[in-house]
């Protein structure tokens, strides 16, 4: 190829070549077996053996206390949207819902499904900053009494990230979080939440496995009305295996862990996804106003980086280009237009220079 490919997509996204590479070899043969992890059983012992190695990995990158719970399911960020209602607000009249972008206000449309509780509105960022800055924690309007406060802790289309970890004040009910678009890329404290999920397809691995980490007490809540295949208990009761698993997801998940390990855990990916994020709004900022991102400073996200000229036919003429010069998918999201480059955890920091290159040459050439 002329140039190298660099996948900027939002999701399913990028995976590190090293990955896809050991996934290939052991294609038709996983661990001189003779078969591939595709083709096993779920309650084979060498697939009990994946799924446990895959568990105690992201436990260690995590720092997962041991009265955390962790499942990975499927149904994706989407199903955990009603799942975490079902699970937990039996009793309650009300479920804290902090809307800030796409994702949350599609969360909000459909937490109160299946439910009596209230979902109450505790922050709106439409109303408040039309998704261009998120409101602080310290602004939600929560109570005590509620069954749990829900939101997403980085906005995949908005672009919009709490740089700081939102934190409840003790004697305030769990904190759930979304953290499908920035799982894994920074250091953070599990135990400051009573559930984290995510889908795997951004920073983890393929569609098709969702990783639920709840904290054990929740699991009370669970009622036995809750068909099985939707309660958290039951999956838990039967390590994970109550039904077949995304078994292929679950391994490629595993051998992402491994490689975060050896690229020095989450730590070293926060100190380069910062490097990465700072480096592309500087280019934003420094381009005199050719290029723009709407987001307040504070609320940029360091893992789904949206801009545009302010002109369609232009920023169409971009994603077309850019695809010439191996930069790939980089269109946004079909309601805002535009153009969003996702750097997330596999992305190198070389990516993100080409893609800077090619804006230079751009704005050369239509500036
Ligand atoms: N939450 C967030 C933050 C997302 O980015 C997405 C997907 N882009 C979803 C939820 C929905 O995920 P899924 O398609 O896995 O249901």
């Amino acid at each position: 190829r002329e140039f190298p490919i660099y996948n900027f997509s939002a999701g399913p996204a990028v995976l590190p070549e090293s990955v896809l590479r050991t996934a290939q070899s052991e294609m038709f043969d996983y661990n001189g077996t003779g078969f591939s992890v595709m083709t096993m059983s779920h309650r084979s012992d060498v697939f009990a053996s994946i799924l446990y190695h895959a568990e105690q990995d992201l436990r260690q990158l995590m720092d997962i206390p041991s009265n955390y719970k962790v499942l990975f399911l499927q149904g994706g960020a989407s199903a955990q949207f009603n799942q975490v209602v079902m699970n937990f607000a039996d009793g309650f009249k009300r479920v804290d819902s902090v809307v800030t972008g796409n994702w949350s206000e599609i969360a909000h449309s459909q937490m109160g499904k299946l439910t009596d509780a209230q979902i109450h509105l505790a922050a709106d960022g439409k109303r408040d900053y039309n998704y261009t800055n998120l409101p602080p924690v310290q602004n939600w309007d929560i109570s005590k009494d509620s069954a749990f406060v829900h939101f997403i802790i980085n906005e995949t289309v908005h672009g919009l990230q709490y740089r700081e970890v939102p934190k409840l004040e003790d004697g305030m009910p769990p904190l759930i979080c979304d953290m499908s678009s920035e799982i894994l890329s920074r250091k953070i404290n599990v135990s400051d939440f009573g559930v984290i999920y995510a889908g795997a397809q951004k920073n983890i691995g393929p569609s098709g496995a969702t990783i639920v980490i709840i904290r054990e007490d929740l699991l009370d809540r669970c009622s036995d009305r809750i068909p099985d295949v939707w309660n958290y208990k039951s999956h838990i009761q039967r390590q994970g295996m109550y039904n077949t698993p995304a078994t292929y997801p679950i391994y490629i998940s595993g051998l992402v862990f491994r490689w975060l390990q050896s690229q020095g855990g989450v730590a070293q990916m926060e100190t380069i996804n910062t490097l990465k994020a700072k480096t592309l709004y500087a280019a934003i900022d420094g381009s005199g106003g050719f290029y723009k991102n709407h987001v307040h400073p504070g609320a940029r996200s360091k893992m789904n980086v949206i801009f545009s000229t302010g002109n369609a036919e232009l920023d169409e003429l971009f994603a077309q280009e850019s695809t010439t010069r191996g930069l790939q998918l980089l269109r946004g999201y079909k309601s805002l237009g535009g153009m969003r480059a996702s750097i997330y955890n596999a992305m190198p920091l070389q990516g993100v220079e080409a893609l800077i290159d090619f804006m230079k040459e751009f704005q050369k050439r239509y500036g």
